[in-house]
């Protein structure tokens, strides 16, 4: 049942009088839920509670805090087709994009409760004493990963499941060890509060202390703003727009005792159709990338906003295939009047650009909400001269660039932002004729992809999902996959620290049996 509530901790509260509604894109009318805006007092109670939840949660072993997420998705899973109309409702997707960003929501959660049992992500680097060294006898020293805090995250409007509650950002806070404080995103409160009762359930089934997740209403950027100015927030993770997310990272670093933000933001996506991709399967490529543009209604960080090619005909009998594709297919609902306004607005501004022609372009009327698809070309010196068209717009929406010759579109590729992937479409030969291409692309991007299209982002521990700014606030991190846990640690280094204090990843007998590095060597053996 969708309360409208707040969980501050275990605990549902509506201490406010500020209230909003979230709405049905499909319908076009505002859903029958009301949500309480969480005042001050309750974001304080829930950092509070938060911090002390921190000093247990932080010492739990791997294994303990795995059943926990293990339970989160068993409850999630629990709540069934209400959870999945909630869902719909809330942001038009279709209920079979639901269940399968459902299913990835629990697998994410149960990645990450395999890593804690494995154990071995901690790092454990043990340099053992050498007493006679000479000059200097070598102390014992003993580093491993360690939680910072409460983390603040923030979930984005187009994975209300898998990026959003008790998404990648909560599940790999939590399996750090540390407790999660969500800022619910307004356009899906009723879905996230659901969410957060299945989590709320899992902590008190698997004896985790009050206040290791809560959950905050608000339909303005205030009780964001408050949450990571909180001195008891430690890190931030975001997942939206390039606004939103750089707002933030500028508002933690200028408090007193910065702190991390991990924003995974805008991105474009540049693809690459080398010639013999349009040569030898140009027709193909196009009806796979009309798929790609329009997946989801365009609504993805890993949408192919920008096709570049070498002028050639073959480019010409591609870009007019895109068209063709694109142009049978249906336009489908988008999440939220908003995000369909801004769709419309960052459309037009750049088919207002001057040298944008129009490639395709769905002009029938639509229902309420609904993207009308349109793919621009532009030639290579126009794109280059004009960073408006570099612009992301969220939405399906492709931009195909003409380059003169192979130094234009690595000219192009240098002045581009950074993005989240690049993408090659060609014969494995031609990474070689084209080296200076490759390493433009590789130079701007998180994720290479070769003869594939960007969307569908695999959760596996190779992904990498983030990329040089403004992909993401930090390029050495990624989002998605069990890496992600690293954000929400520090190494800590123990010097000459007797054998009983010292936490079980960095005690002789290796009572954990992980892999560590000792005096240089990867081993699970326990010291002599
Ligand atoms: P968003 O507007 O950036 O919002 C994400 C979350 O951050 C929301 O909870 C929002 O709260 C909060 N927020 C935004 N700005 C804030 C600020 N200055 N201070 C404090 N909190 C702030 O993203 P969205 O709602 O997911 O989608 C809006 C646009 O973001 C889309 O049109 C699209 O352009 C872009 N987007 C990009 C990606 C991507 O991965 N590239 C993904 C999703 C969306 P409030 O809504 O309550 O203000």
């Amino acid at each position: 049942m969708i309360t409208g509530k707040n969980y501050i901790g275990n605990k549902l509260s509506s201490n406010g009088s500020n209230t909003y509604k979230t709405f049905d894109p499909k319908l076009n009318l505002d859903t029958e839920w009301t949500f309480y805006e969480a005042t001050k007092e309750e974001i304080g109670e829930a950092v509070d509670k938060a911090q002390d939840a921190f000093q247990s949660y932080k010492n739990f072993s791997g294994a303990k805090k795995a059943t926990f997420l293990e339970a989160i998705a068993e409850e999630i899973e629990a709540l069934g087709d209400e959870l999945i109309q909630a869902y719909c409702k809330e942001s038009g997707l279709p209920e079979g994009r639901a269940i399968g960003e459902r299913g990835r929501t629990m697998g994410q959660l149960r990645a990450f409760a395999q890593l804690l049992k494995e154990g071995s992500w901690v790092e454990a680097t043990i340099d053992t004493a050498q007493p006679d060294r000479k000059p200097l006898p070598k102390i014992d020293l003993r580093k491993m990963l360690l939680p910072i805090g409460p983390i603040a995250v923030f979930g984005s409007s187009n994975f209300p499941f898998a990026f959003s509650t008790a998404g990648g950002d909560t599940a790999s806070a939590l399996a750090s060890g540390c407790p999660v404080i969500v800022k619910s995103h307004p356009m899906h409160a009723g879905t996230g509060e659901m969410v957060s009762s299945a989590v709320i359930k899992a902590a008190e089934r698997t004896n985790m202390p009050d206040g290791v997740f809560s959950n905050l209403n608000s339909s303005g950027i205030e009780v964001g703003q408050q949450l990571v100015l909180h001195p008891k927030i430690k890190g931030v993770g975001f997942t939206g727009s390039i606004k939103g997310g750089t707002a933030l990272y500028k508002l933690a670093n200028e408090r007193k005792e910065p702190i991390p933000v991990f924003a995974e933001m805008g991105s474009i996506n540049p693809v690459v159709v080398l010639p013999s991709a349009l040569r030898e399967k140009g027709l193909d490529w196009a009806k796979q990338y009309a798929g790609s543009v329009m997946l989801g209604a365009g609504q993805f960080c890993t949408n192919p906003g920008l096709i570049l090619g070498i002028k050639s005909t073959s480019l010409d009998a591609f870009t007019n295939a895109l068209g063709d594709e694109i142009d049978k297919l249906e336009p489908t609902c988008m999440l939220h009047p908003n995000i369909h306004n801004n769709y419309e607005k960052g459309k037009n501004e750049l088919s207002n650009q001057g040298g944008a022609d129009v490639v395709a372009e769905y002009k029938k009327s639509v229902a309420p909400n609904h993207a009308q698809q349109k793919v621009l070309t532009v030639n290579g010196a126009n794109f280059l001269k004009n960073p408006k068209l570099h612009q992301e717009v969220f939405g399906p929406f492709s931009i195909v660039v003409r380059c003169a010759d192979a130094k234009e579109l690595t000219e192009v590729l240098n002045c581009l932002e950074g993005q989240l992937t690049g993408t090659i479409l060609g014969n494995p030969d031609e990474l070689k004729t084209y080296r200076s291409v490759v390493d433009a692309l590789q130079g701007r991007v998180g994720r290479l992809i070769f003869n594939g299209v960007p969307t569908g982002v695999e959760v596996c521990p190779s992904m990498q999902h983030g990329g040089p700014f403004p992909a993401s606030t930090d390029s050495r991190f990624t989002s998605v996959g069990v890496s992600a846990v690293k954000r929400w640690v520090r190494p800590v280094s123990f010097q000459n620290w007797p054998q009983e204090e010292l936490p079980e990843a960095l005690q002789d007998g290796n009572p954990l049996s992980i892999m560590r590095i000792v005096d240089s060597e990867h081993t699970n053996k326990k010291l002599e």
